[in-house]
């Protein structure tokens, strides 16, 4: 084994002295801290850095913007962080072929700004501010939008990973040792940093609206907020999102719909007249819409965050099942959500082993169903007792088989990931 000082030295020689530094208190991984924090430049530099690192058994957590390095279940250890930061440059942009390639570490916001100058935007809307490109796929991050443009998986048409060994592989490039036959974007998309670094994405685009309008009705119970939600997601009206706020006195379904100007006033009174027997509908000033969409499902307080997934004819079902059990345990339950396609988000407040037993609950009832709950964000002792991500279920052979086939000393992350992957 080198010491501690070697590493840093032949990390330095990789990256450039001022690109390594010492890990601080900020740069800990829920509770578990790393000696260094290394920013390569190039796809070259960071695959010299994974082959440092699985040569000598260190472990490395790659980090995008760091808006949400808390995800998933505390890692076992971590030797490296190694930051994207340098890695900002907008490759190419092709607004003839609505394509882009950008690095990793591109701010979405940047990227967003970059695309608006050619009318065009990729059609992700994470809530975080300063996600990067690379944390927003190894995410699978969305937002409102996907109810009309479909997530991450819909959007990457090719990507860039350097493996835990250093190995390089492009999806739809030449073939590469270990790796043919894997669809290696869709397979990173949402892999958490557990199966390789993300070093550039090739992204499909969409053209931006022209015009938008923010339709919302108040509603009074689970059943007319899921009935809402339905009636504009069978209809002609071509929503871009369906979003659902329910938590104090706000309890609202809003509709976002987007056109070219001509036609946005008929898809407005079209919406109206839909939303109309759930409850009071009006249509949004433009500061009330952008508070509200994209949504900022960010935890409030010490408040234990989940996501909950179930078919979206079931939104009551799992406003009342998670209202129900946080009734009887003095927990209260505040919901945001994107009702279209059916992800809600639960702030969860109370004592904490009244949360553990509504996360166990909900999670019960919801598994049985063919959905899910996933702990987002938790203080680290109640992710101690209530497991982030709940049973891998059928696919939990399958992800181990992956996992260890892309990284075998489980270099990357380990821990993180569904089943202790
Ligand atoms: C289960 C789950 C569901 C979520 N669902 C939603 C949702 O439905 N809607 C929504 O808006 N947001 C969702 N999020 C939030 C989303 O996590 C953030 O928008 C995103 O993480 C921000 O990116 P970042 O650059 O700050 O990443 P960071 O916080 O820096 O990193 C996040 C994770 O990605 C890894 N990572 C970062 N960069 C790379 C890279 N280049 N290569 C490999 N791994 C990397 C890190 O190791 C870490 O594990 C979800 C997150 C999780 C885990």
């Amino acid at each position: 084994m080198q010491t501690e000082k070697t590493y840093t030295e032949d990390l330095q020689n990789i990256v450039g002295k001022g690109n390594v530094r010492e890990a601080t208190a900020e740069d800990a991984i829920e509770g578990t801290a790393p000696s260094l924090v290394v920013e390569p430049g190039s796809v070259d530099e960071i695959s010299a850095v994974m082959k440092l690192a699985s040569a000598n058994g260190l472990v490395v957590c790659p980090r995008g913007g760091g808006t949400k390095t808390g995800l998933g279940a505390p890692p076992r250890s971590v030797d490296i962080v190694l930051s994207t930061a340098r890695m900002d440059e907008i490759i190419e942009h092709v607004p003839g072929d609505q394509v882009v390639r950008v690095q990793a570490g591109v701010k979405l916001e940047a990227l967003q700004q970059k695309l608006a100058e050619a009318n065009q935007m990729l059609a992700l809307d994470p809530p975080e501010a300063g996600a990067t490109v690379g944390g927003v796929v190894a995410t699978n991050s969305s937002g409102p939008r996907r109810f009309r443009y479909g997530t991450v998986r819909d959007l990457i048409i090719g990507v860039t990973v350097v493996l835990a060994d250093g190995t390089v592989a492009k999806a739809g490039g030449k073939v590469v040792k270990n790796v043919a036959g894997y669809d290696l974007g869709k397979l990173f998309t949402g892999s958490l940093g557990t199966l390789g670094v993300i070093a550039d994405c090739n992204f499909r685009l969409h053209p931006r609206p022209d015009s938008a309008r923010t339709v919302a009705v108040e509603v009074e119970t689970p059943q007319a907020a899921r009935d809402a939600a339905q009636a504009i997601v069978h209809s002609q009206v071509e929503a871009t999102a369906i979003e659902l706020h329910w938590g104090g006195e706000t309890r609202l379904v809003s509709v976002l719909l987007e056109s070219i100007p001509g036609g946005i006033g008929a898809k407005e009174e079209r919406a109206r007249f839909l939303l109309e027997p759930f409850g009071g509908v009006r249509t949004l000033e433009d500061e009330e819409a952008d508070n509200l969409g994209p949504l900022d499902p960010s935890p409030v307080g010490d408040e234990v965050f989940v996501k909950i997934t179930a078919p979206p004819a079931e939104l009551a079902a799992v406003l009342e099942s998670v209202l129900d059990a946080a009734g009887r345990r003095d927990v209260t339950a505040r919901f945001t959500g994107h009702a279209g396609t059916g992800v809600t988000f639960a702030g969860l407040s109370g004592e904490e082993g009244a949360l553990v037993e509504v996360v166990g609950e909900v999670r019960e009832i919801r598994t049985r169903s063919g959905g899910s709950l996933v702990v987002v964000s938790a203080p680290l002792s109640l992710k101690q007792k209530a497991d982030v991500w709940g049973p891998a279920g059928d696919y939990g052979g399958l992800l181990r088989r992956v996992k260890e086939k892309f990284d075998p000393g489980y270099t990357m992350n380990p821990g993180r990931f569904v089943g202790g992957l």
